[in-house]
This record gives C-alpha cells, sequence and structure tokens, in this order.
C-alpha cells in the first residue's frame, strides 16, 4: 500500500482527503491521503517523517519553505516558485507544482478559454500562477491587486521571466469589458460571503468568470455574474484538477473527465456537510 499526505496549516476545511480517496478509488490504486497539519516551525521535523511517505501534497505556509528540503524541482515549480505537489523516491524529495494544470482542467470543464482580453484578480502566488499561464497561452493580460505596488510587482515579475508586458489597476479602479475574469483572491470566500473584488457593471461584462474560491460554491462575483448570463466556474473543478495531476506524478495513472467529475461532486457534498 502507498502513502500520501498533504502538510499545511491550518488544514481544518481541506478537502483533499476527499478528493484524493475518489480518485484512487477509481484508479484502483491501493494507497492512503492522510492530513498532516504542520505549523511553520514544525517543518524540519515533520521533514524526516515525510520521507517515509511514497509522496505529499504541500499547501499554504509551506509552498515556498519546501523549497530548501529539495532534491530536485520541475521547470514549472521553478518558474512560478512554489512547490504543491512532491513525489518520494528512496527518501529523496522531488517538488512539482500541479496547480497550473488543475487551473487550466478547470477551465477546460467549464469550456472557458485562456485568451483574449483577461483580468486577473490578485498579485499573490495562485494570482503568479494564473498570469504566467495567462501570458503563456497568449492572453492579453490585466492584473488587478487592491495595491497597486503588488500588481505591479507582478507585472514587472512576467516581465523578467517573460518578457511580456501586462497591464495593471487596482481592484477598484477595474472596468471595462474581458473575455475571461479570474478571481485569485480570497475576497468572498466563507465567512465573508457578502464581499466582491469588482464592481457589478465589470463582472456583468464579461465573457466568463473562473473563481477559485469553492467555499460558498457560489461567490457574490459568482452569483452576479450567472444572474447576468454570464459562464461560470468555481474553484472545485481546479481543486480536484490540480489533485489528479498530483496522482498521474505519484501513481502514473490517467483520469478521464468522469473521474474528476466524480471528485468534484465527492468534494461538494463533504463541504456541504462541513
Ligand atoms: P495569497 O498568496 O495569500 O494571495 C492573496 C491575494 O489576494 C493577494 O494579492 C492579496 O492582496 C489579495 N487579497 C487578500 N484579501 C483580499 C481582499 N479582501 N480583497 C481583495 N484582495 C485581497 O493567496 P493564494 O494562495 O494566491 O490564494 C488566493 C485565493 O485562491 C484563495 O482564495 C485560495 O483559496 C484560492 N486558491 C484556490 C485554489 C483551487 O484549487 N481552487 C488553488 C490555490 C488558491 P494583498 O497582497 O494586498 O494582501
Amino acid at each position: 500500500m502507498k502513502h500520501f499526505a498533504l502538510i499545511g496549516f491550518p488544514l481544518g476545511h481541506s478537502l483533499s482527503v476527499v478528493i484524493h480517496q475518489t480518485l484512487m478509488r477509481r484508479a484502483g490504486t491501493d494507497g492512503d491521503y492522510i492530513l498532516k497539519e504542520t505549523a511553520p516551525q514544525d517543518l524540519p521535523q515533520a521533514v524526516d517523517e515525510l520521507r517515509r511517505l511514497d509522496g505529499f501534497n504541500v499547501t499554504i505556509p509551506h509552498k515556498i519553505r519546501i523549497l530548501p528540503y529539495l532534491d530536485g524541482l520541475s521547470e514549472k515549480a521553478e518558474l512560478f516558485g512554489a512547490v504543491n505537489t512532491v513525489s518520494v523516491k528512496n527518501g529523496r524529495f522531488y517538488g512539482d507544482n500541479t496547480d497550473w494544470l488543475g487551473f487550466l482542467k478547470g477551465l477546460e470543464l467549464a469550456g472557458m478559454e485562456l485568451g483574449g482580453k483577461v483580468l486577473l484578480c490578485g498579485a499573490g502566488g495562485a494570482a503568479r500562477m494564473a498570469a504566467l499561464e495567462a501570458v503563456l497561452a497568449g492572453a492579453d493580460l490585466t492584473i488587478a491587486a487592491r495595491k497597486i505596488q503588488k500588481a505591479e510587482a507582478l507585472a514587472a515579475e512576467i516581465k523578467e521571466k517573460l518578457n511580456a508586458k501586462v497591464h495593471t489597476c487596482t481592484l477598484n479602479a477595474a472596468s471595462g469589458t474581458y473575455d475571461l475574469i479570474v478571481n485569485a483572491t480570497p475576497c468572498g470566500m466563507f465567512p465573508h460571503t457578502d464581499e466582491c473584488p469588482l464592481a457589478e457593471e465589470t463582472v456583468c461584462r464579461a465573457g466568463s468568470v473562473f473563481d477559485m474560491i469553492y467555499n460558498p460554491q457560489e461567490t457574490k462575483l459568482l452569483a452576479a455574474a450567472h444572474s447576468a448570463g454570464v459562464k461560470t466556474a468555481n474553484g472545485l473543478t481546479m481543486l480536484a484538477g490540480q489533485a489528479a495531476a498530483a496522482e498521474t506524478l505519484w501513481n502514473g495513472t490517467v483520469f478521464t473527465r468522469d473521474d474528476i467529475l466524480a471528485a468534484v461532486d465527492a468534494a461538494g457534498k463533504e463541504l456541504e456537510k462541513k
């Protein structure tokens, strides 16, 4: 039997166990997946235990902190400067990043294209990944953050890494018409469900709106888009997509659209229980 885990802090609301259990069951993988809540100061001791596993996922606050412990790093993890999946081979750690695969899978399952004029809300870790992927896909990208300096810092990083120019603005000032809006901020997430990162007029004019938040499944942002007839998707498919990509790295298993939707369904039910 293989053993996998998620390290992060806090992990109280994590849906990873139910998602990985569903994926492993469908793939016929003999494995278990547990949560290992690890405070920042406990990471050095946790690493010894992690070496006995076959692989583990990494979430906040360890996505960058894990880097010094790795024996190898994938190109994507290097590009994003963050690791969410580690494969363990003979006690050695190989770091990868599957968040981008989850993001692209979430868009694909919703029938949304990462192209044309894209407005990205946020300038943190998930926004960095989405911004780099949008530029690699050829989109005309605007990064909107609550502080213009944060948006400009991410734009400068993209210029340095990909030699591409992107637009910047504050969330308050974001206006215009976009083919796709992506929310990579926690604005609107439980318990702050009455918040929305953008003005409603901007949301209602968009072609599609993808919110990385999945709790609640319909944020205020998505509700505004939905009531204006705009195509919407929440972050559950992205979460299941990155988990499926991690399973592929660890076990070589390949997942169909139905497998990922089954994991999304199980995660949605778990969320309702919580
Ligand atoms: P992060 O690195 O902490 O970045 C958060 C970003 O959101 C920062 O730009 C921050 O701005 C901004 N922000 C925070 N609170 C805000 C508010 N109330 N209004 C406007 N902007 C706000 O976090 P992250 O890892 O990028 O995650 C961002 C969101 O994506 C979270 O909701 C997370 O749950 C979600 N996510 C989902 C998935 C998935 O699989 N579905 C994967 C990754 C992340 P400042 O710099 O000004 O604080």
